[in-house]
C-alpha cells in the first residue's frame, strides 16, 4: 500500500480504538493466514468464578483459602483476583506472605506463618474441565480450588469471520491443563490446543512453526514474549498490562475480540489500495 492508503487504515483503526504502532502490521495482517490465540483474558474474559473449595490433609476451608490468598495478594494474574475477591467475601484474615514470588504460566509461592506456601496450576486430571489451581504447604497438599472462566460471548462469531476471510489455522497456547484448555476451544471452534506452556514455551512454539505471517493474539499477562515473536502480536486492551501497550504492535483498546476480523478486512482494503 501507498503511503496515503497506509495513513488513512492506521488512523481509521485509531478512530475505532484500534492502535497500530506501524503501518508494516497491517500490511503483514493482510496477508495472515495464521491465528494462535492465549487462553486467559484473551478467548476467555479472565474473571474467573470460584465453583468449588477442595481442603485436603486436614485443612478447612478457611484456612485452605486464608493461605492461598495471602500469597496471591502479590499477583495481578485473574486467579489471584478471584481468589482474593472470594477471600474477602469469606470475611477472612488477611493474612501476607514474605518473599512472594510470581513463576509466570505456573503460579505463585512465598511464605506464610513460617510454611512455605505454592498455589500453583492443578490437578493432572484430564477430566477436569475447569481450572484448578492445588495449593502446597510445606510440600504436602492442602487442598484445590476449582475456577471456571467463560469464553468471551464475541469470539465464536469473530473467529466465524476470520475462517470465512481465509484463516487456514488456529491453534489456542496456553498455561492451562488440557481439560480446562479443551473446554473453551471446543466452546469457540478451535480444534488445535497446547497446553501447560510457560511463557518462554509459547514464544518457542511460534518460533518454531513453517508458517509466515503468524499473528498471535494475547491479553499480555504471562504472553510478552510470544507477542513479540510472532509477526504480528496483537493484545486484548483492557486489564491488558502495561505489559502488552509496550510489547504488542497492535492493540484493541476496546477489549473486543470482534475487532479481528474488522481489522483484517481493513488491512486488505489498505493493501489493494495504491496511493
Ligand atoms: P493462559 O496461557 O491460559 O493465558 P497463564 O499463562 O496466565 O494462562 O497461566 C497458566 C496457568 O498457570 C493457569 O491456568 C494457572 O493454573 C497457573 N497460574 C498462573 N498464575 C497463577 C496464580 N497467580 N495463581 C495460581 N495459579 C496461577
Ligand atoms: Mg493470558
Amino acid at each position: 500500500a501507498g503511503p496515503v492508503a497506509t495513513v488513512a487504515a492506521v488512523g481509521r483503526a485509531a478512530k475505532s480504538g484500534i492502535l497500530v504502532k506501524g503501518g508494516e502490521y497491517l500490511e503483514k495482517l493482510a496477508r495472515s493466514r495464521v491465528f494462535f490465540f492465549d487462553k486467559t483474558g484473551t478467548l476467555t474474559a479472565g474473571k474467573p468464578v470460584i465453583t468449588a473449595i477442595r481442603p485436603a490433609n486436614g485443612f478447612t476451608e478457611t484456612a485452605l483459602m486464608e493461605t492461598a490468598a495471602a500469597v496471591e495478594r502479590g499477583s495481578t494474574h485473574p486467579i489471584a483476583v478471584a481468589i482474593l475477591e472470594k477471600a474477602a467475601k469469606m470475611g477472612l484474615k488477611e493474612k501476607t506472605a514474605d518473599q512472594m514470588t510470581v513463576i509466570p504460566g505456573v503460579g505463585v509461592e512465598g511464605i506464610v506463618d513460617g510454611e512455605s506456601v505454592s498455589v500453583i496450576a492443578g490437578s493432572a486430571d484430564p477430566n477436569d474441565a475447569g481450572t484448578i489451581v492445588q495449593v502446597v504447604v510445606n510440600g504436602l497438599p492442602a487442598g484445590e480450588i476449582a475456577l471456571l472462566d467463560r469464553a468471551r460471548p464475541d469470539v465464536s462469531s469473530a473467529l466465524d469471520q476470520l475462517k470465512a476471510l481465509g484463516a487456514t489455522h488456529m491453534a489456542v497456547l496456553s498455561g492451562d491443563t488440557p481439560g480446562a484448555v479443551k473446554q473453551v476451544a471446543d466452546d469457540v471452534g478451535i480444534t488445535e490446543t497446547h497446553f501447560r506452556l510457560k511463557p518462554e514455551d509459547k514464544m518457542a512454539f511460534i518460533q518454531r512453526t513453517d508458517f509466515a505471517d503468524t499473528v498471535f493474539v494475547g491479553d499480555g499477562m504471562n504472553d510478552a514474549p510470544s507477542l513479540k515473536a510472532s509477526a504480528v502480536g496483537i493484545a486484548m486492551g483492557q486489564g491488558g498490562s502495561e505489559m502488552a501497550l509496550s510489547t504488542a504492535d497492535i492493540v484493541l483498546m476496546k477489549d473486543r475480540i470482534s475487532q479481528l476480523p474488522f481489522l483484517v478486512r481493513l488491512s486488505r482494503k489498505m493493501t489493494r489500495t495504491i496511493n
